[in-house]
């Protein structure tokens, strides 16, 4: 019988073996120790995925399993945090087992890749939903928030973007096929479907940043919180702004909007003071794999955002897609 207490069972009773879980999955609440975590604070965040909403229909289970947990540990790294566990809330259309299993193989191996535990949760029926609650652990005080920016400080963004907002618009059919390649194609679908967290980078960045944020909502909507919470403002230099060789295929001035207003990049944006730019250069030599870019500087033109002319960058005026 599939009952909710055999589904729980089978898919994600893992039995974290760490002592930091004294109770885990199976009673009424977990436990947890933390007494090793001396001079730390516990970072806490939470997102919910909506079929239809956040991930089209017919988005394979283990995607959906991997991108629930990407988005909340991109949550962790944007605050610097080491992740330590989380509880998954499940509302099911039906206890479809093919799912259910392929669903629980992409949430686990990104899971023990970021060596996360999960530790509880809830399973009911419903339309499909995923609520994720994300714990991890900072140094006290060294969190990083958006309102660290100062003027002159220089702005980074790690990896590519605009890859996964392109993947969604080849999927929607928004794109003409014949401008790219099968292998671009299948490159911003990954995007799309398995964004990769940047915790390893931002356990690197964090020594560094002034301000640190996830982008999630397009490169200029997230830039804007940072520029609000700091008190500040940013020049842009557009020809900076790091695509890669798929979304390239669409040609620079196709793909840029895609790079400034797409979504789901879960890349990390952040401000680092210049006298600071070669040590983190220098931290980051012997991580080849691991990419940052600087795309311009912070001001004091409070809120605004403008290009290398200084003309204003309006984040509106690109949302046309
Ligand atoms: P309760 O009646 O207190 O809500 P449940 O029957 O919902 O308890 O859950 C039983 C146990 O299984 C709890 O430890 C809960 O945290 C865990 N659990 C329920 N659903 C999930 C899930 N989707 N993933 C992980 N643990 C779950
Ligand atoms: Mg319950």
């Amino acid at each position: 019988m599939n009952s909710e207490f055999n589904i729980i069972q089978q898919y994600f009773n893992w039995q974290p073996c760490s002592d930091s879980v004294a109770v885990g999955i199976g009673d009424d609440a977990a436990v947890l120790n933390f007494t090793h975590r001396q001079n730390q604070q516990l970072v806490i965040s939470v997102d919910t995925l909506i079929e239809g909403v956040h991930f089209p229909e017919n988005t394979p289970a283990k995607a959906i399993g991997h991108k629930v947990l990407a988005v909340n540990l991109s949550d962790l790294a944007a605050m610097g945090a080491e992740p330590a566990w989380f509880t998954l809330a499940l509302s099911l259309p039906e206890s479809n087992l093919e799912w259910l299993n392929d669903f629980s193989v992409g949430l686990k191996k990104l899971a023990d890749q970021y060596n996360i535990l999960l530790i509880g949760g809830d399973t009911t029926r419903g339309n499909l939903s995923l609520t994720l609650q994300v714990m991890g652990f900072v140094e006290t005080g060294k969190a990083l928030l958006r309102s660290g920016a100062k003027p002159n400080d220089k702005i980074y963004v790690t990896g590519t973007l605009g890859d996964a907002a392109i993947g969604l618009a080849m999927l929607q059919n928004r794109l003409d096929a014949s401008s790219y390649t099968q292998k671009a194609s299948e490159f911003c679908q990954k995007a799309l479907n398995y964004p990769q967290p940047q915790n390893h980078l931002s356990q690197i960045i964090k020594y560094y940043a002034t301000a640190c944020l996830d982008i999630s909502d397009g490169l200029l909507q997230d830039l804007g919180h940072i520029l609000n919470a700091s008190k500040v403002g940013a020049q842009l230099d557009l020809s900076l702004i790091p695509l890669s060789k798929s979304a390239l295929e669409l040609g620079r001035n196709q793909a840029l909007p895609y790079a400034l207003s797409g979504g789901d990049d879960y890349q990390l944006l952040f401000t680092i003071p210049p006298e600071k730019e070669q040590q983190l250069q220098n931290a980051l030599k012997d991580n080849h794999d691991l990419k940052i870019s600087c795309i311009g500087k912070i001001n004091n033109n409070k809120g605004k955002i403008t290009d290398y002319l200084g003309h204003r960058i309006n984040p509106a005026g690109y949302q046309h897609f």
